[in-house]
């Protein structure tokens, strides 16, 4: 082989040598005796010099390739672990709970977290492509605001917080939390933000305000219930003024039903009661539209196939139909479809249930708390008032029956008083006549004693029946009362009285009494009764002393007869004017226990009163009011 031909084979193996040995090879194969002869010609060595050249060419080009493959492969490893870097980072970035977005002035966006972009309702493509724009997608009104934050954010160098709103691409607005840091990695950027949503915030505000809006609803419901429970209960008291009296139950049951209907415009209301297998329509007020569903409703209703009715007396509760529906009242044929909206309720007196008051309305619509409240309270109201009614009546009719037996009694102890007196008078002239006829009988003492048992029974009963008549007479022959002169009458009343009076050594004085009406003879009676026991119940220490007194004050005269007597425990005050009540043995005080029934009864036939007053040991007063004369 030639030098030059070896020279181009050396050539070619090195072009192709990558590293030293192929360079060591490339030399061995081209020339294996080495590139040093010394015996060799000019040529030879010119061609030797030239593969020296050759080879030192191609091994500074495999060591600089080295180098750069090592250099490579370093920049690979730093270019990996950046990418790494930056994945995490974008991780992080993505993963944060606040949209992070850096921008330009212009609006771009150099980066963006997939919050923010979520935030705003865009996609990482959309993002990526361009499509957002945070001052195009900031309401112009907050414009300035955001400029605003900038402008400080740059000057102090710090974080500035503000609040402002931006469009979702939806165009909800959607109001946030700014936090803007002035300086980004990215050069261009102006600001990195750091925004949270105050959406769900706000909602819970909301929610709360809400809240508080359903409570001032329901407070407000309550206050129209309490108004709406007002105005039945003012408009009740307002028809039952001139009720009081009313005994009637259907007049009241009009009167409620007035009210009611008044209270609901163009409404109707019925009243039903329970009669055989009916119910039977007992009242009704408001305008029918259907004169015929009157006249059918009046025929009544099939008891047990009228739910409006049949179902209130059976609960004894409301029953709202919102929503009527006439199949439920089938007796009352097809026109009962006017109406819409019902209402019923039972009417009782006591646990009793007596009717059911319906209220319809022709017009479809929800009963609302505030008129069932209203309604209520009517038929509660008129509840009361029929309980009223009933007990008012019951009480009229016991006093009734009572002035009835008092009557009949009265007219019992004239008639029998006047009666008794004809046997007892036959006894009296027969005792006396067998006293005449046996001369005394001084023989027989044993019969004596009888016949004076006989008088004394004769004469005692004629006391009694005698007082009984006086009671009997007080109201079986009233004269209406007259101006008595009290003074006067007083002094007859004394006359009569003259006999005890001297009898007993007693002392009375009647000052100055003023006039009165009155029944002459009852006020003498009254007098002369009043007197006579404080003279008889006298004690037995000292000789009676009587004054009587007399003043007017207001309508009334009061009278006072004090004595110095025996006194009344204060236990009988009352008994005492009761008939018959006694309080000693015959032997003792004579008497038959109804003079101060008598008075009682008169004083109080002239509307007086008459009452006793008395420490039980130191003589007693009674005191007497009648009317005072009137000129
Ligand atoms: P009578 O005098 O016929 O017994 P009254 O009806 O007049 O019946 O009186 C009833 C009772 O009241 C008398 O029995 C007597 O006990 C008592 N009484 C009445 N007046 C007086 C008086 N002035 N002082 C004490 N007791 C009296």
């Amino acid at each position: 082989m030639s030098v030059s031909s070896s020279l181009s084979t050396l050539a070619v193996a090195l072009a192709e040598a990558a590293s030293a040995a192929q360079v060591q090879a490339a030399l061995a194969a081209s020339f294996p005796g080495g590139l040093s002869r010394p015996a060799a010609g000019p040529e030879e060595r010119e061609a030797l010099e030239v593969a020296a050249a050759l080879v030192g060419a191609a091994l500074a080009r495999v060591e600089a390739q080295g180098e750069a493959r090592v250099a490579r492969r370093e920049l690979e490893a730093r270019q990996a672990e950046g990418a790494a870097l930056q994945a995490r980072f974008d991780a992080l970035f993505n993963a944060a709970p606040v949209g992070i977005a850096a921008g330009r002035r212009d609006g771009t966006l150099v980066r963006a977290n997939d919050a923010y972009l979520d935030l705003l309702g865009f996609t990482r493509e959309e993002f990526q492509a361009g499509a957002v724009n945070w001052v195009e997608l900031t309401p112009p009104e907050f414009t300035e605001v955001d400029w605003d934050a900038l402008r400080r954010a740059i000057g102090d160098g710090r974080a500035v917080r503000y609040e402002k709103e931006m469009r979702h691409r939806s165009g909800e607005r959607i109001a946030q939390e700014v936090t803007l840091l002035p300086q980004w990695e990215v050069p261009e950027a102006v600001g990195v933000a750091y925004v949270r949503d105050l959406r769900p915030e706000r909602a819970a505000a909301l929610g709360h305000a809400l809240e508080l809006q359903a409570r001032g609803e329901e407070l407000e419901r309550l206050n129209a219930e309490l108004a709406a429970r007002t105005e039945a209960l003012e408009r009740f008291a307002e028809l039952s003024r001139d009720l009081a009296l009313e005994r009637d139950p259907l007049v009241l049951v009009g009167r409620a039903q007035e009210i009611a209907v008044s209270l609901m415009p163009g409404s109707v209301c019925t009243y039903y009661e329970p009669q055989g297998g009916l119910w039977s329509l007992r009242s009704h007020r408001g305008e029918f539209r259907q004169p015929e569903l009157l006249a059918r409703l009046r025929s009544g209703l099939t008891r047990g196939e009228a739910l409006n009715v049949d179902r209130p007396f059976e609960t004894l509760a409301p029953y709202y139909q919102d929503t009527f529906d006439p199949a439920t009242v089938r007796s009352a044929g097809g026109s009962i479809s006017v109406i819409r909206t019902t209402a019923s309720f039972p009417v009782r007196t006591g646990a009793r249930p007596r009717g059911v008051l319906v209220v319809g309305r022709h017009d479809q619509r929800a009963w609302t708390p505030a008129e069932k409240t209203l309604l209520e309270t009517v038929v509660f109201n008129l509840q009361l008032a029929l309980e009223r009614a009933e007990q008012s009546g019951e009480l009229q009719r016991r006093a009734l029956a009572l002035e009835r037996s008092n009557a009949e009694l009265e007219r019992f102890a004239f008639v029998a008083s006047h009666d008794l007196q004809e046997p007892l008078r036959s006894v009296t002239s027969f005792a006396q006549l067998l006293v005449k006829r046996f001369g005394g009988l001084e023989g027989d003492p044993k019969a004596a004693q009888y016949l004076r048992h006989i008088q004394e029974g004769t004469q005692r009963m004629q006391n009694l029946i005698q007082d009984l008549l006086t009671y009997a007479r007080v109201t079986a022959e009233p004269r209406p009362p007259a101006r008595q002169d009290t003074n006067a009458v007083a002094a007859t009343a004394l006359q009569d009285l003259r006999a005890s009076l001297d009898a007993t050594g007693a002392v009375v004085t009647v000052f100055d009494l003023p006039p009165v009406m009155a029944d002459g003879t009852q006020l003498r009676q009254l007098l002369q009764n009043l007197i006579g026991n404080a003279v008889k119940y006298r004690h037995p220490d000292r000789p009676p002393v009587v004054t009587v007194t007399g003043e007017q004050r207001g309508p009334w005269v009061q009278i006072d007869v004090h004595d110095n007597g025996i006194g009344i425990p204060s236990e009988y005050h009352e008994r005492i004017f009761t008939v018959f009540q006694r309080l000693h043995a015959r032997d003792q005080y004579g008497g038959t226990g109804v003079g101060l029934t008598i008075a009682r009864r008169i004083v109080e036939r002239h509307g007086g009163q008459l009452w006793v007053s008395s420490d039980g040991s130191n003589g007693s007063t009674f005191h007497l009011t009648l009317p005072a004369a009137t000129d």
